[in-house]
């Protein structure tokens, strides 16, 4: 049996950590429902719900600045009606550059792949028509009084606005965002001012008001993305993440393995006779036992450490930078604190449960299911060994508890 100093360190430091852990353990389940903070900034959000929405961006991105790219020298013929020939060229010759600047964006766009180049390509995606329209407006007011000048056009910088509403961002970025954006068109206001102060207020309510819309519907858009990631990577019962999200995340862990030059474990958890509980007590005590196996989790690992409800009754947990050895302890720590742990009936019977454990260590360039494949198979040596035991590789000794 493991006794208190099996555990050396490791729970030492978990220990200390114990608060901020739990706090920060949210991070990497991803709340189970959004909070005030999750639509200010990305800060609480989950890795992987940064690159699913990244991945979102980008995919959006693309189509948009690909239409935008076609439609926009297009929108041409349009010109060629309704203003003087000669504008109308000086309107094709920018709508041609704007149309070359968007397809190189398009080329960036598709190698994108961090959260810092998304910010940043979509932000120029929005400041490069707003330089289009504040370029040609000026061209344009050379020769033609401002209020001659086509509606379709001059509302160009609100349809940039409302445009950004068609993106799941957060307050933060969305401020960001139209602050950028709304810089060359103060300049532009600035420069044509010419001490009409009612127009340019009046100018500027509108787009402060389309400012605020196109926030609503980015936080609108947002939200419906968390809400759609959660349920599908988000296991209800237990909040933990699903098999799905594991198999993405373990992927992850593997490649940074290689970079950092540092192992880590998996240990698979099934619990031992569960068919019985449910046929003895029902199902509803059933789910209980499961809440209750995965809270233990929650709090026994570490931040960084993957949990994910496998299967019915089984769960996956990964631990970076953790080798065999120490892997082992915290199998046989978790083996014993369920084996301690208990959950009440309704009739106020005590319930108690065990586990089966398998842990190993991944080695360098194997593939993951040849990894999952080895722990499921020690998995299945401790059931047939007697259950509420912990085998690992042979690399250690499997552990009799
Ligand atoms: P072993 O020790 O060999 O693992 O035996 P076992 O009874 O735990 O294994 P078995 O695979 O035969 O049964 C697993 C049971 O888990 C069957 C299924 O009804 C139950 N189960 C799976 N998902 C849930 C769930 O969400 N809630 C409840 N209450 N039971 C579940
Ligand atoms: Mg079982
Ligand atoms: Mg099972």
């Amino acid at each position: 049996m493991p006794n208190s100093s099996y555990v050396g360190s490791y729970d030492r430091r978990q220990h200390v950590n114990k608060s901020r852990a739990v706090l920060n353990s949210n991070k990497s389940f991803f709340a189970r429902h959004s909070t005030v903070g999750d639509v200010v900034s990305t800060n609480h959000h989950s890795k992987d719900f940064i690159q699913t929405r990244n991945q979102y961006i980008v995919e959006r991105l693309k189509l948009i600045c690909l239409f935008f790219a076609i439609t926009v020298p297009v929108s041409s013929l349009l010109d060629f009606i309704v203003f003087e020939n000669v504008q109308a060229q000086l309107l094709l010759i920018n709508r041609l550059i704007l149309s070359c600047a968007l397809i190189g964006l398009y080329q960036l766009i598709r190698r994108v792949s961090t959260v810092n180049m998304t910010r940043l390509v979509l932000a120029l995606s929005f400041l490069f028509p707003v330089l289009f329209y504040t370029a040609t407006e000026l061209s344009l007011t050379q020769t033609m009084a401002y209020r001659n000048i086509p509606l379709s056009f001059t509302l160009t910088p609100y349809l940039i606005v409302a445009m950004l509403g068609l993106f799941p961002l957060t307050i933060a970025e969305g401020v960001a965002l139209l602050s950028v954006i709304s810089l060359p068109l103060a300049i532009l206001e600035y420069i044509q001012y010419a001490g009409n102060y009612a127009a340019v207020i009046d100018k500027l309510w509108l787009f402060v008001l389309f400012g605020g819309i196109s926030l609503w519907l980015q936080l609108g858009q947002m939200v419906m993305l968390m809400k759609l990631y959660r349920e599908s990577t988000i296991d209800s019962l237990t909040g933990l993440i699903n098999r799905r999200v594991l198999m993405r995340q373990v992927e992850d862990i593997s490649k940074n393995s290689k970079r950092v030059q540092k192992s880590f474990s998996v240990m698979m958890c099934d619990l031992d006779f569960f068919k019985r509980v449910n046929d003895t007590y029902g199902h509803l005590v059933g789910d209980q036992v499961l809440v209750k196996v995965s809270s233990l989790l929650k709090h026994e690992l570490r931040n960084p450490d993957v949990i994910a409800r496998f299967g019915g009754e089984e769960f996956m947990v990964v631990m970076p930078h953790l080798e065999l050895d120490q892997a082992t302890h915290v199998g046989l720590r978790i083996a014993d604190v369920i084996r301690k742990s208990s959950v009440m009936t309704d009739e106020q019977q005590e319930i108690t449960f065990t586990a089966s454990i398998g842990v190993t260590q991944y080695i360098a360039g194997e593939p993951i299911a040849q990894l999952f494949k080895r722990v499921d198979d020690l998995l299945y040596q401790a059931k047939e060994q007697g259950r509420d035991r912990v085998e690992n590789t042979l690399a250690l000794e499997p552990h009799k508890l």
